[in-house]
Order: structure tokens, then sequence, then C-alpha cells
């Protein structure tokens, strides 16, 4: 069997285990190594080699795919990745940086728990950085920090250790002031400020591979002045290989972002305005997998072969193939044709995708970006307002 097969199965047999499902986005303002951060994950779980992850991404897992140069992007993949002995599924969306900022990274947000926001250790915060943490807050995501292109700190501005701690403590406070000052109205929040102490900030270079995190530290026992010593004298593939980024944030992923089972009774109220004494706000905020299918699409893209497909989380219930579903806003209903999930860019037919997962359906030919596709007919969610330009901008 393939290895591409093997992760398949391994990703169908997790779907089952909301517990260890953890539905992320990256987001940065643009530039700030969102791309290269995302490639360096797939790269880690085995996605796509390591040698070509940041250069041009090809397949890994079957030979004949790299030999026939199939390229991905990488809009949605599901990855796993072992924290503490237990293997995990790690469904990433990706976030567009700047070509329709606010409608898509908006709608992604509604798919997902956790956000990681990506920010540029010499820029620090920018507008863009703001508008994505309000919308991931705004949905009830929950943000973990990474400060990106530290190696330029070291190696270009030849910065020493404090005034690079300086730096880096600087950016997570100007971050957690925008949380602050987002989150302190929202009763359902508790504290969402990140910190390094507790392992919300990751620190490192998607471009060289190689990051940082206070457990992963206490771990390998490495510490800044190594890491200063390491990357200043060019030995970056030996940092890389001694603490590697994908280990970094997908352990960070993992451990600090919310499965669904903890995430949807938090987030269903948010986004949802129906009964919420009824039986099916009881499966959404379980996760109920034998409960009424509930499906929230947050994106049709086109394929040549296979027609349009409508991604999405679905909250409750299990998609299959036949099933007849409603959509919101129009009268019929929709039969499913086929399920899958997300591979490194290409779709893989399952046989059900059960509920805290993200689904690729085909055959939904009413939906739209915001439907609501469900067994039974139902209040709507809530639609996904834009936010394009930041409410406050940064002097
Ligand atoms: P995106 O717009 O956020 O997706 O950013 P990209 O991943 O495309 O990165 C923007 C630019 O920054 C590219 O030229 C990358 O090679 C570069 N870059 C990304 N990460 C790093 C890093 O850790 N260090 C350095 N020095 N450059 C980086």
């Amino acid at each position: 069997m393939g290895r591409r097969k093997k992760i398949v199965q391994e990703c169908e047999r997790l779907m089952d285990e909301p517990e260890n499902i953890r539905n992320i986005a990256i987001a940065a303002h643009v530039d700030h190594g969102k791309t290269t951060l995302s490639d360096n994950l797939l790269a880690g779980a085995g996605m796509i080699s390591d040698e070509t992850a940041g250069e041009q991404l090809a397949m890994d897992t079957e030979e004949d795919e790299q030999e026939r140069g199939i390229t991905i992007d990488a809009a949605n993949v599901s990855m796993t990745h072992e924290y503490e002995g237990t293997n995990h599924l790690i469904n990433l969306i990706d976030t567009p940086g700047h070509v329709d900022f606010g409608g898509d990274v908006t709608r992604a947000m509604r798919a997902v728990d956790g956000a990681l926001v990506v920010v540029d250790a010499v820029e620090g915060a920018m507008p863009q950085t703001e508008t994505v943490l309000r919308q991931a807050l705004r949905e009830g995501v929950k943000p973990t920090l990474f400060i990106n292109k530290v190696d330029r700190l070291i190696s270009e501005l030849q910065e020493g250790p404090e005034e690079m701690q300086q730096r880096l403590l600087s950016v997570i406070h100007d971050v957690n002031e925008l949380i602050r000052g987002m989150t302190q109205d929202m009763d359902d929040i508790e504290d969402w400020t990140v910190s390094v102490e507790d392992g919300t900030v990751g620190f490192g270079s998607a471009l060289y591979k190689w990051g940082v995190s206070m457990p992963s530290m206490q771990r390998t026992g490495m510490d800044f002045a190594e890491i200063m010593e390491l990357e200043r004298s060019d030995k970056r593939q030996e940092l890389h290989e001694k603490t590697p980024l994908s280990d970094v944030v997908l352990d960070m992923v993992c451990e600090h972002f919310p499965n669904p089972v903890d995430a949807q009774p938090r987030r269903i109220p948010r986004v949802w305005r129906g009964d919420a004494e009824s039986d099916l706000a009881e499966q959404m905020r379980l996760v109920d997998e034998s409960g009424e299918v509930v499906l929230m699409v947050t994106d049709i893209s086109m394929d040549p072969h296979a027609g349009e497909i409508a991604s999405g989380r679905v909250f409750s219930g299990s998609l299959e193939k036949g099933q007849e579903l409603y959509v919101s806003g129009t009268a019929g209903k929709n039969r499913i044709q086929s399920v899958g999930i997300y591979m490194g860019g290409e779709r893989e037919e399952v046989d059900q995708v059960p509920a805290g997962n993200i689904a690729a359906v085909t055959g939904l030919k009413d939906a739209i970006a915001g439907s609501t596709v469900s067994s039974t007919e139902m209040t709507p969610f809530e639609s996904i307002e834009h936010i394009s330009e930041p409410v406050i901008t940064k002097a």
C-alpha cells in the first residue's frame, strides 16, 4: 500500500475520534510567512517532501505522483501528527493573504476552532494581523501566536539576546493588547491572551524550518544562546534537525487548540441562533455523529472532473453519499454524490465524514458559501460577516 493510502486510512480512522481532531487555520498579514509555514507543516507531517517544502510542492507519497509532477496547494489539507503518544488528525484550512481578503478569511474561520496567527518578527503586528484576529475571535476561534523570521533578527539585524528578547516581547505585548481589546466584552471567552510560559507562543524561521517554544526548549534542552550560535554560524540544517519547526508548531496545535467536543458547545450559540433547548442544538453541542446531519458550507470550488465541490464543517451527524439534504434559502433537497476529505489539495473520497470534521462534498448544486445544509429543516447559521479593513489601524 502506498504511503498516501496509509495516510488516508489513518485520517479516516481518526475522523471518528473527535477528541483527537484539531480544525485550524493559519492567518497572517501578507508576506509574514503563512505559505512557507503551511508547507513546512505538510512536509513535517509527511504530506510533501521536506526538500520541496517552500519551493515547488510535490507529493512525496507516491513515486508516480512525483514523476507526474503533481503540484499541490495547501488550500485545505488533512494531516496526522503524533502528540504525547496519541495520533491526531489536523485539518488545516488555508486563508488567503490578500485576494478577497475579508470574505474568504472569515468563511475559513467558521470551519475551524483554532487560528495560528503568524507575525513577522521584524515588522511586528500589522493591520491584517488585527483583522484576522478580529475575525477569529468573533467566530469564537482560539488564537495562538507564531513569531516568524527570527533568523533575520539574528543573522541580518545582528541583534543581541537582550535586544531580540525585547523585540519578541513587544510583538507578544501588541498581539495581547489586540486580543484583550477584542474579547473584553465577550463573556463566553476566558483569557485568550498568549504567553511564552504557557506554550501558546512559538518562535522560529519558516524559511529555515526551525522553531522553538517553551515546552520544546524544555524537551530538547536547547536555549536561545545555542539557537543564536547555530543560526549565526549558518548551521541551519542542524538547527532544523534539532528542533524542527513542524513538530513544535503541530505540538502547539494539539496541546492548545480545542478539539471539536470542547469547541462546539461554545461556538454553536455564537454562530447559530436556533432554539438552544432543541435536540438539534444538543446534537451540535455534543458533536453527535449519529444525530441529524448539519454542514456549514464555507467554500465552493470548481473541479474540472467532479464539478462544483462544497467544503465545510460538519457540526452534527455524518455525511454520506446518497443523502438528500436541505440547503438553506432554497426550496428542494440536493442529493450528495460523493463525500471526501482533502489530502494536499486533492480530494480523497471516503465513505462518510462524521461531525467535527471538514468535508468536501459533491452534489450540492444549490449550495453557496455560507449555506446551511442539513437532514432536517432548521434555522440556518448566522451569515458570515466580512471585515475587510481593520477598525483601528496601527500608527
Ligand atoms: P505569506 O504571504 O504570508 O504566505 O508569506 P510567504 O510564505 O509567501 O513568505 C513571504 C516571503 O518571506 C517569502 O519571500 C519567503 O521566502 C519569506 N519568508 C518566509 N518565512 C521566512 C523566514 O522565516 N525567514 C526569512 N528570512 N524569510 C522568510
